[in-house]
């Protein structure tokens, strides 16, 4: 029988046949989401049989809803999700209007979604822009709600810009203003509160899948109070609340500084040896290289919201681009989560079958670990792997690879299907 996802005690409790609420979404939403459910259908079977089931509840979102309602996210969907705690979605186009919210970014209010988490794992046989992609398995935990991205803004020359201007400079003594009369501002909040619990989420992550790193990524050198308080706020975290499971660079300075360099090294070696998270940090511009040049010196990272924007879109392009980078919003304290198609709608190929679904399908199978259902999820990824290695896959990867085989995006599901074994 059908049934609710619980939340207790920090737990999910996921019952048998648990009841998920899907958005289809804009665009190739309608193309992608029933041959990506068939995936997942088929997983869940392979692994489990008859005895466990997803119960699939569409919502209304975007157009769909729009055309059926008259709004675009009617409450029964943001209510939906509450109650159901667990649900995945389609890419939304946004409403173009003055007044009209990002639906993505509503959800992730409403639900204070504070994770954005993106995993980056490369596939045998997509083609990629990197010598080694074997060697990628990066976790972005990408903080959700705060930064520059808080959506604080004042257009230069508003009334609002000008009393804001007027406040830094005179109660301020802001001075460093080099254009004030057509400057326009945004301000960047960031907490302790939202910097801890996101740092946690990547910390708790790394532990229970016994990760080897933790790198705090942040542009704490110029912004000290707000990137470098995150930084700081993560090691402080680390070495308070996670001591018996964590080792950090900035111990490792100081064992350096009062006993020399050898002994720093041992110590990171024992911590290494004995299976604890390294947790160390990395100036964003420099990560980005680093990313690309050992990116096998990075597991899980935690950054703020517009670094996390462009290190995710950067390390999903090292193994196969948007068509296949899952992704999924999180609140850990409450167990709401959100996966999705980190695409967009895609107009310029919708209804065509060109679309990738790879992206929503990986995302049903983070949400199968989410609900700890790992055999399953094991199906999707081995048999996607497999589909690669055979060089079948949908147009966006076709003009890539040499001797492939050019599937629509159902067949490409079909493909997938045949191949869980
Ligand atoms: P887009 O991701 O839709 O498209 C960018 C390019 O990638 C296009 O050439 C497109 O054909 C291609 N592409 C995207 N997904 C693909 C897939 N699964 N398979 C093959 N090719 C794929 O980005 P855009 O054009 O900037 O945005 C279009 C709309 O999507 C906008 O309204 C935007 O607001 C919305 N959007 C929504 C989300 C979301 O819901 N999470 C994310 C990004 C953009």
């Amino acid at each position: 029988m059908s049934q609710n996802i619980q939340f207790k005690d920090g737990q999910l409790i996921v019952p048998d046949q648990p009841i998920i609420p899907f958005i289809e979404g804009d665009g190739i939403g309608k193309d992608i989401t029933e041959p990506s459910q068939r995936v997942i259908n088929a997983a869940v079977k392979a692994a489990y049989g008859d005895s466990k089931k997803i119960v699939w509840k569409e919502v209304l979102a975007g157009k769909k809803a729009f055309e059926l309602t008259g709004t675009y996210m009617p409450d029964e969907t943001l209510e939906a999700f509450q109650e159901y705690l667990v649900g995945i979605k389609g890419p939304l186009e946004t409403p173009v209007g003055d007044g009209i919210r990002s639906l993505n970014v509503a959800l992730r209010q409403t639900l204070d979604l504070y994770v954005c988490l993106r995993p980056i794992r490369w596939f045998k046989g997509v083609p990629s822009p990197i010598r080694y992609p074997e060697l990628v398995d990066m976790h972005i935990f990408r903080e959700n709600t705060e930064d520059i991205y808080a959506g604080i803004e004042f257009m230069t020359g508003t009334e609002k810009a000008i009393k804001f201007r007027d406040f830094l400079i005179n109660e301020m003594g802001v001075e460093v203003i080099r254009f004030p009369e057509t400057s326009s501002f945004g301000v960047k909040p960031v907490s302790k509160e939202g910097s801890v619990r996101l740092i946690k989420a990547a910390i708790q992550y790394a532990i229970a899948r016994e990760l080897p790193s933790v790198t705090i990524v942040h542009k704490g050198n110029i912004m000290k109070f707000t990137e470098g308080a995150f930084k700081n706020w993560g090691y402080d975290l680390a070495e308070t609340e996670f001591a018996d499971h964590t080792f950090t660079w900035k111990q490792y300075q100081q064992i350096e500084k009062q006993l020399g360099k050898a002994e720093a090294n041992a110590s990171m070696e024992a911590a290494k040896a004995s299976g604890k998270v390294i947790i160390k940090d990395c100036i964003t511009d420099a990560f980005l290289q680093e990313s690309l040049l050992h990116p096998f010196d990075h597991s899980v990272i935690a950054t703020l919201n517009l670094n996390g924007d462009y290190v995710s879109d950067q390390l999903a392009a090292m193994v196969g681009g948007i068509g296949i980078s899952p992704g999924a919003n999180i609140n850990y304290n409450s167990g709401y989560a959100i996966f999705e198609a980190t695409h967009g709608t895609a107009p310029n190929i919708a209804g065509t079958g060109k679309a990738n679904p790879g992206s929503l399908i990986l995302s049903g199978a983070m949400l199968l670990e989410y609900l700890g259902w790992y055999k399953a999820a094991e199906h999707v990824y081995d048999a996607m792997e497999h589909t690669f290695s055979k060089r079948k896959v949908t147009s966006d990867l076709f003009s890539m690879m040499e001797g492939a085989t050019l599937l629509s995006t159902s067949d490409f599901a079909d493909e997938i299907i045949r191949n869980i074994h």
